[in-house]
This record gives C-alpha cells, sequence and structure tokens, in this order.
C-alpha cells in the first residue's frame, strides 16, 4: 500500500495485483481487529475497577456477534479507505493473484504485464506444527470470526500473538489456558518483562502452562481433547495455535526468475530491499526481518525513494520500538538486560515496580513495572522497557530518546508529569545492580 501510493506520488506509473481486501494482514487479520478485540477485553477490567470508584454496575454481559458486526463494519470502512487512497493516487488496480513470469513480467487472471520494477509484499501466514490433529485447531486468522466464544480455549505459543489472544479470551470471559513449550514468556524481550507478563496474566485469570506443548489432538464428541508432552490430557472447545508466521512466497514463481529465498522461504534480500533479481524487491513480512507493520510501511518508504525519488534510501532496523497488546500491555525499545550485557559488557540497570495511583483504590496487585538499561560506558540509554497499561504509549515517546541517543543524565533532566506512571521513567535515580 505505502511504497504503491509514494512511488506514485512520486511519479511513476504504478499497478497493483491483490486477491484479497486493502490494508493486508494489519488491517484485515491483525493489528487492527486484535487491538479492537483487546479493547473489548480490557473493558471487563475497568467494569471491575467501578465498584473501587463508587460506581454500581449491573452484572456485565457480551454480546459476541455484536462485537463482531462493529468489528466489520470497521474493517470494510478502512479497506475502502485504503482502496479509494490508492486510486486517488493513481494506481491501477488488479484484483487477482500475480504471477512473476519473469525479470520484469507479471502475469494476472491470465494477462501479461512488463514492469520496470516487481515488488513483492505478499506477508506471511500462520502456522501449525506438525503434532497430529493439528487441523483441528485454529490460528489467528479463524480467530478473528468465531461463530460463537468458546467456553474453554487453549493457546499454544509465546510470542506476540499467543500472549495477546490468551489475554483477549480471558477478558472475554473464557476458561484460557496458555501452552508454552519454553520456561518464560516473550523469548527475546526483556527476560524480566517475560517472567512478569506471566505472572500477571495468572493473576488475571489465565491458567499459563510454562514448558508444556502439545503432542496430539484428537477430536472428541462435544470437545477437543489435547496430550500434552507431560502426558497428561485436557479437552477444550477451541485449540489455537500462535506457533509464528511463515513468509507467502509459494507459488508466486520467485525461484523460476532466479528470486534466491532463505531456509525458512523468506526472499532475501539486501538493505535497500533489493533480491538476487536486481528489478525484483520484497519489503515486509515475506523478507521476514523485522516482522511489524511500520517496519513495513517505512521499508515501503525507503524503497519509493531509492527508486523514484532519487534518494537510495537503506531501511535502518535499529531501536525499532514495539508493543504487546497482552493484558497488562508491554512495550520495548532497544535492548533488553541480557543483550545489552551480551553486546557492552558492563550496563547500568534501572527498574522499579509500583502500584498504580488508580489501583490503590481497589483491591487489585497488578504492578507496573518499568527497566532503563544503560551503557555504563556512554551512559547512554540502550534500552526502555515497561509492563504496564498503555505500556505502548509510553514507550513511543521514549524511543525517541532512546533513538537520539540520550543519556541517563538527560533522562533526569527531563521534568516528570505527574501524577502518571510514565513520570517514572524521568525519576529513576537508584541503580539496581
Ligand atoms: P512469534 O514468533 O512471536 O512467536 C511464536 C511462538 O510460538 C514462540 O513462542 C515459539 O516458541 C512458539 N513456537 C514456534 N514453533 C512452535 C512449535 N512447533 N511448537 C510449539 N511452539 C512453537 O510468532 P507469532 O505467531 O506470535 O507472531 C508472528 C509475528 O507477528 C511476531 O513475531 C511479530 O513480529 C508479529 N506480530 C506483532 C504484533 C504486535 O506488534 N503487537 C502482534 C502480533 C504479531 P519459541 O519462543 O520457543 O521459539
Amino acid at each position: 500500500m505505502r511504497a504503491s501510493r509514494v512511488s506514485a506520488t512520486l511519479g511513476a506509473r504504478v499497478a497493483i495485483a491483490e486477491s484479497g481486501r486493502f490494508g493486508g494482514t494489519c488491517v484485515n487479520l491483525g493489528c487492527i481487529p486484535k487491538k479492537l478485540f483487546s479493547y473489548a477485553a480490557h473493558v471487563r477490567d475497568e467494569l471491575k475497577d467501578a465498584a473501587d470508584f463508587g460506581w454500581t454496575v449491573a452484572e456485565p454481559t457480551l454480546d459476541w456477534s455484536k462485537l463482531l458486526a462493529n468489528k466489520d463494519r470497521e474493517i470494510e470502512r478502512l479497506n475502502g479507505v485504503y482502496e479509494r487512497l490508492l486510486v486517488n493516487a493513481g494506481v491501477s488496480i488488479f484484483r487477482g493473484k500475480a504471477l512473476i513470469r519473469g525479470k520484469n513480467e507479471i502475469e494476472i487472471n491470465g494477462k501479461t504485464l512488463a514492469a520496470r520494477h516487481i515488488l513483492v509484499a505478499t506477508g506471511s501466514w500462520p502456522q501449525r506444527p506438525a503434532i497430529p490433529g493439528a487441523e483441528l485447531a485454529i490460528t489467528s486468522n479463524e480467530a478473528f470470526h468465531l461463530e460463537r466464544l468458546p467456553g474453554r480455549a487453549l493457546i499454544v505459543g509465546g510470542g506476540y500473538i499467543a500472549v495477546e489472544f490468551a489475554s483477549i479470551f480471558n477478558g472475554l470471559g473464557v476458561a484460557t489456558t496458555l501452552a508454552y513449550r519454553g520456561a518464560r514468556l516473550l523469548r527475546g524481550f526483556d527476560a524480566e518483562l517475560g517472567a512478569r507478563l506471566g505472572e500477571e496474566m495468572g493473576r488475571k485469570g489465565v491458567a499459563v502452562a510454562l514448558n508444556c506443548n502439545p503432542v496430539a489432538i484428537t477430536k472428541q464428541e462435544n470437545s477437543i481433547r489435547v496430550e500434552f508432552n507431560d502426558h497428561t490430557r485436557k479437552s477444550f472447545d477451541l485449540v489455537m495455535f500462535a506457533t509464528g508466521r511463515k513468509p507467502n512466497t509459494a507459488g508466486l514463481g520467485l525461484e523460476a526468475a532466479g528470486v534466491k529465498l532463505g531456509a525458512d522461504g523468506a526472499v532475501l534480500v539486501d538493505n535497500y530491499s533489493k533480491s538476487s533479481v536486481d528489478s525484483i524487491h520484497a519489503i515486509g513480512d515475506v523478507t521476514n526481518r523485522l516482522n511489524l507493520t511500520p517496519v513495513a510501511t517505512a521499508e515501503g518508504m525507503a524503497l519509493a525513494s531509492t527508486l523514484f525519488g532519487g534518494k537510495p534510501t537503506p531501511v535502518d532496523h535499529e531501536n525499532v520500538p514495539t508493543a504487546v497488546f497482552a493484558n497488562p500491555n508491554l512495550g520495548s525499545v532497544g535492548l533488553s538486560e541480557e543483550k545489552a550485557r551480551e553486546r557492552l559488557g558492563k550496563v547500568d540497570i534501572y527498574k522499579t515496580a509500583f502500584r498504580s495511583l488508580k489501583h490503590t483504590m481497589g483491591a487489585s496487585e497488578e504492578k507496573i513495572f518499568m527497566k532503563l538499561v544503560v551503557d555504563a560506558a556512554s551512559q547512554r540509554v540502550v534500552g526502555a522497557h515497561m509492563l504496564g497499561p498503555d505500556a505502548g504509549e509510553t514507550i513511543q515517546g521514549i524511543a525517541i530518546a532512546v533513538k537520539l541517543g540520550a543519556t541517563k543524565a538527560q533522562f533526569d533532566a527531563t521534568i516528570g508529569i505527574h501524577p502518571t506512571a510514565a513520570e517514572e521513567f524521568v525519576t529513576m535515580r537508584e541503580k539496581s545492580v
């Protein structure tokens, strides 16, 4: 979307082939509907807190079909917005699957087109582990259109999608189990963040089972039976795999055109998103670099600028902030404590865990957690991490400072906004180690 639109604005003649809806995974089966579900799930906490603030609220019930319909209406609106943006930028739209026929040739619906440049931005698709009965489970794709909410759900995985959907189902009132094969959720994130998220999710009612993985799934009359690696068996109404995604490169004609793919099927590209064939570029999840929507759009803008703006622009994948919309939310930018120690040797760690002002009014034990990772030699803040309400909103701002190379002293010189949780990021004075 972004690469097409910006390229057209820079004067290129652009055509786009799309067999589904405009907006990609993010708009249709990812970020946007997920965040809407996540809002719906968080309402439950608000309703629980209401009594502490003096409100009397009747026993809440959820109308799932209404939530689905409202979500679908918003997605359709966005599909229309995106299509209009393309049309207004002068992009020609081809409705169908594209097949690469050569370095400069594309076939769509039996018609062959020539192009000086071909851009592959076909995204990725959820993967299921190869265990007996895997087909009985759904993936995030189907989770957005369930006819009914299950009574008991098992989510398998410990990454972004697993923790987000476990939190969503739990918040919507489903008895939810999260089974992850590792010892701590969110591998790759700061270890304390993953560990604390597991604890907080557990407190909110998710049954978090670590070092636990399904080995077989069978259909029962009214349920789905799952056997785990420790030989225990449990029944659920819904099993969902959130076990990673694979680049969508099969059947596109890429290899026949000479495009090199990695072992995972991703298009191998250089810093300018160029594949092993000069006229073919690739951006987004299909390259399996940093699979986040804003990264893909940045890659698209950089490419448009390289090809049509007269300004070769490499993609900067350093210090990309990210948020995980679990409950509680989690936000992160820069290096985890573990990665920083590995790369920089000596680091200073500042961290804090506290109950939010809002929760002092009630019984909630939820703790906000924040951590700054500082390079001891340069005193630059190289990592900022948060677990707590709207962590993504806070970390977005902190990310600017980290990207600019701000030092701990510059964080300290910034005056806090009181009373917020975010102010802790500029008031942590005691080194923890
Ligand atoms: P992730 O790669 O984040 O997580 C996959 C999880 O599944 C890991 O915990 C992994 O375990 C586990 N896993 C992988 N294979 C198996 C297997 N065979 N059996 C059991 N467990 C397995 O992928 P997701 O599917 O959660 O999400 C895909 C990507 O989409 C994310 O990495 C992210 O880039 C993006 N995304 C971003 C979001 C956001 O920005 N908020 C939201 C959702 C997705 P292990 O750690 O042990 O390898």
